[in-house]
């Protein structure tokens, strides 16, 4: 049966935004974002994670690298008693010294083939998508996909509703402090 999903943004939505994050240290997970995901999946959402990862193309960390600290990211989840269902990640950046990544790919967001691909893989209810994130780009890519959308204030959020809302074309559905507020926001049908 196909289920309502929620796609949250990575950096400065569910872990603080450190810039790249090239240490396991330097990768802090907020302490109110197992509970949300939990909430979710407890409540039958599948989770979904969707992050932008260009410190691979600059050679900043490896693809290796960041699977150790999705690893870590998901036993911070599996101790809180939860777990993500997927993790899509583009590591591509066009001025990349790399070829492999030095493409101007469909990927990276506001483009939306990360949501395209994890709807390929899971069994995800298009008509029931959200997307959570801390930058408009978060926003711009769930508004392209169908995905009824949230942005927090934890990492850029605060700082680019200050500064940039009012140029956005389209502004998002619901703005919330942090990831546990958006999620009860998605839970309590405020969205
Ligand atoms: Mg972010």
């Amino acid at each position: 049966m196909k289920k309502p999903t929620v796609f949250i943004d990575r950096d400065g939505t569910i872990n603080r935004d450190a810039g790249y994050i090239n240490s396991l240290d330097n990768f802090e997970v907020y302490p109110f974002a197992p509970q949300a995901i939990k909430l979710l999946k407890d409540n039958g959402y599948l989770v979904v994670i969707i992050t932008n990862q260009a410190g691979i193309a600059r050679g900043i960390f490896t693809e290796n690298f960041l699977e150790k600290i999705h690893n870590k990211m998901r036993k911070i989840l599996q101790k809180n008693g939860t777990d993500v269902d997927g993790i899509f990640y583009c590591p591509h950046y066009k001025g990349s010294k790399m070829p492999e990544y030095a493409i101007d790919c469909d990927c990276r967001k506001p483009k939306i083939k990360m949501i395209e691909d994890a709807i390929k893989t899971l069994p995800i209810d298009r008509d029931s998508m959200y997307m959570i994130g801390d930058k408009y780009t978060d926003i711009q890519m769930g508004i392209n996909a169908g995905c009824k959308t949230i942005m927090v204030k934890t990492g850029y959020g605060a700082g680019e509703i200050e500064n940039d809302y009012h140029n956005w074309p389209k502004k998002p559905d619901f703005i919330a402090d942090n990831l546990l507020l958006a999620t009860l926001s998605i839970l309590n049908k405020k969205i």
